[in-house]
């Protein structure tokens, strides 16, 4: 997610190549039943520290085939959601997170028609399942769908999920939760799964989602398109849009695809996401190549910016629409959509490097020492640590707030002047590379960043994510 623009001026806050071996990659557990080409999706899904009460780790999604049929007339959506998922443990249930505006009319599991309880958001899918066996829901729902509550004081935005717009149209939003506003879901982040997406919606309007655009046909009125993910994304990474947009097809020196989805009545968008292509490159060289198929982006009626896997998610803002936000968003496909923290208290492994690349691009276009800005960023960031909790022990109600963005940022920086330009980037290189589709803890960014280093760095990862004191810069 974007940040929010910090310390302009001293102490304000304006809210609104490796040198050791490989590391062993996180194992994959066993797949009794094949279908190998799900065991992409293997995860070891955990009960999230920061909101508990959202997903289950009993549950893997492995892939969801979501059907969506979007009538603004009536603000009624239709779907039919195929999900295979693992079972983690020998249970009497499989539990799921669905908005409860969503009524559920049938679910089957492996071609039987089972009971299922909806209390709340809690979907509670009546069979037996056993440890490691994989099973296919086919879920039927339909309703009007709401966002839910933000646990934020950002400026930026107060719900998340499915939110509708005065015309008709649709976006989403969900960090750190939320995707449950409009399908069934695992919707915690150390769950990573792989996605098709089927949207019909009326003319003109198009359905837009995360990967590649496999194909678009207009049947009789209604625009139908498909989209599929190629590789695993956390529930709060998915998104859709539904709304007139123009598709502009563009492609990055390194020969990535990339689509600019803008709305058809702000032709003035298009020229704003050019950049997108040269920044892809000044951020491959740094991180290494960009780790997807395709890239795209799709602006939007909201008012924030966010990492959304393979389609960022802009709102239509000036400064969501901006360079340095560009910049920001596309960093976090390596840090955040390629490696994903495996529990919300660890999102400053997200946004930190996020935030400091965007500061060093900046810098750069500014024509002014990046150490400047560093400094200023210093003396802003103390107030959000005291304000917002330590980044990585942070107050659950203040999600997203500045103290997840600087201070790691901030911590990034003085590791680069300890270690050096090219021991630095061989490292922030080999970390997302090494967890590729998977999830990632404290201790192991921690771990792999000190033995790549060649000595302890976890007394400056814990005094910068932990400390209640800013450390001395
Ligand atoms: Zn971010």
């Amino acid at each position: 997610m974007r940040a929010l623009v910090a310390g302009l001026a001293a102490g304000t806050l304006l809210l609104a190549g490796c040198t050791s071996g490989p590391d062993p990659r996180p194992t994959s557990d066993p797949s009794p039943t094949g279908r190998s080409g799900l065991d992409a999706a293997l995860s070891r899904p955990v009960e999230d520290r920061v909101y508990p009460q959202v997903g289950d780790p009993g549950v893997d999604a492995l892939h969801y085939d979501l059907d969506l049929t979007w009538t603004p007339a009536t603000s009624t959506l239709d779907a039919v959601e195929t999900l295979v998922l693992r079972a983690t443990a020998d249970a009497d249930h499989v539990q799921l997170d669905l908005e409860h505006a969503l009524a559920v009319s049938s679910v089957r599991v492996d071609g039987r028609e089972v009971p299922a309880s909806h209390d709340g958001k809690d979907l509670v899918v009546h069979t037996p399942v056993r440890a490691d066996r994989r099973y296919t829901l086919v879920l039927r729902y339909a309703g009007s769908p709401e966002p839910v509550a933000a646990p934020t004081t950002r400026s930026d935005f107060s719900t998340l999920g499915w939110t509708t717009t005065r015309q008709g149209g649709v976006w989403t939003m969900q960090e750190p939760f939320g995707a449950y506003s409009w399908y069934a879901v695992n919707d915690q982040p150390s769950d990573k799964a792989l996605y098709d997406f089927t949207i019909s919606a009326p003319s003109p309007m198009v359905g837009v989602a995360n990967g590649t655009l496999e194909s678009r046909h207009d049947d009789g009125g209604t625009t139908v398109t498909r989209w599929h993910l190629d590789d695993p994304a956390a529930s709060y990474l998915t998104t859709i849009a539904i709304g007139d947009f123009r598709e502009t097809r563009d492609r990055s020196a390194s020969g990535v695809p990339v689509t600019y989805w803008t709305p058809t009545d702000r032709p003035d968008l298009v020229a704003r996401m050019r950049p997108v292509a040269d920044q892809l490159g000044w951020i491959e060289d740094r991180l290494g190549p960009y780790p997807f198929p395709s890239l795209g982006v799709v602006v939007v009626d909201s008012r924030s910016g966010m990492e959304t896997q393979t389609m960022i998610t802009l709102g239509r803002t000036a400064y969501d629409t901006s360079p340095e936000v560009l910049v920001h968003e596309m960093v976090h496909q390596w840090y955040g959509d390629e490696v994903t923290p495996a529990d919300w208290r660890d999102v400053w492994m997200s946004e930190g490097m996020a935030m400091y690349l965007q500061g060093l691009w900046q810098a750069q276009r500014d024509h002014a020492p990046a150490r400047v800005l560093m400094a200023r960023w210093a003396r802003a960031e103390p107030l959000m640590r005291r304000e917002y909790g330590p980044p990585a022990d942070y107050d659950p109600e203040s999600f997203g707030a500045g103290n997840v963005y600087y201070g790691p940022a901030l911590m990034w920086d003085q590791l680069r002047r300890r270690l050096g330009d090219q021991r630095f980037w061989s490292i922030a290189r080999a970390w997302p590379a090494a967890y590729a589709d998977a999830n990632a803890s404290y201790a192991d960014i921690a771990a792999f960043w000190s033995r790549r280093a060649g000595e302890d760095l976890r007394p400056v990862f814990d005094a910068w994510l932990l400390g209640k004191a800013s450390p001395p810069t």
